[in-house]
C-alpha cells in the first residue's frame, strides 16, 4: 500500500529494529516505547484496522498471538508478563492504520480496566 508507515516497513523502505522476520510477518521495537520492552508486530499483508479483518484473514491474526508468545520469550519478558493491546479506530488513538499489536512488558504496567 502507498503511503502506509509500516507497509514501508515491512518491505524494508523505512529501516526498523527488528526482533522477528518471517515471510508474513515482522516484528521491531516501536520508536516511541511506551514501557522496557515494547514492540510492534504487524503482518506484511495491508489490512488497515481490526474491523477490516475478514474470514480469510484470521487465521493470520492467530498466528500473530504465536509470534507474541515467541517473542515475549525472546525478549525475556513472558514469565514476567506482558500486554498485548490492539488499537482499532479513532476512539482507541490508533496512528497507524495498518492492523498490528503492540507488545508491552519489562515493568509492572498500570491497569487499563479493572
Ligand atoms: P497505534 O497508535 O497506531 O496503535 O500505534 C502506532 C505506534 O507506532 C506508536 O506506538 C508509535 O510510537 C509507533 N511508530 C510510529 N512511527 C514509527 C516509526 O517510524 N517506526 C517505529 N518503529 N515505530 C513507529
Ligand atoms: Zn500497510
Amino acid at each position: 500500500m502507498e503511503n502506509c508507515l509500516f507497509c514501508k516497513i515491512a518491505e524494508g523502505s523505512i529501516p526498523s529494529n527488528k526482533v522477528y522476520e518471517d515471510e508474513q510477518f515482522l516484528v521491531f521495537h516501536d520508536i516511541q516505547p511506551a514501557a522496557p520492552t515494547h514492540v510492534l508486530i504487524i503482518p506484511k499483508k495491508h489490512i488497515p484496522t481490526m474491523n477490516d479483518a475478514g474470514p480469510e484473514d484470521f487465521a493470520l491474526i492467530g498466528e500473530m498471538h504465536r509470534i507474541a508468545q515467541e517473542v515475549a520469550k525472546t525478549l525475556g519478558v513472558a514469565d514476567s508478563g506482558y500486554r498485548l493491546i490492539n488499537n482499532c479506530g479513532p476512539d482507541s488513538g490508533q496512528a497507524v492504520y495498518h492492523i498490528h499489536y503492540h507488545l508491552l512488558g519489562g515493568t509492572r504496567l498500570g491497569a487499563l480496566v479493572q
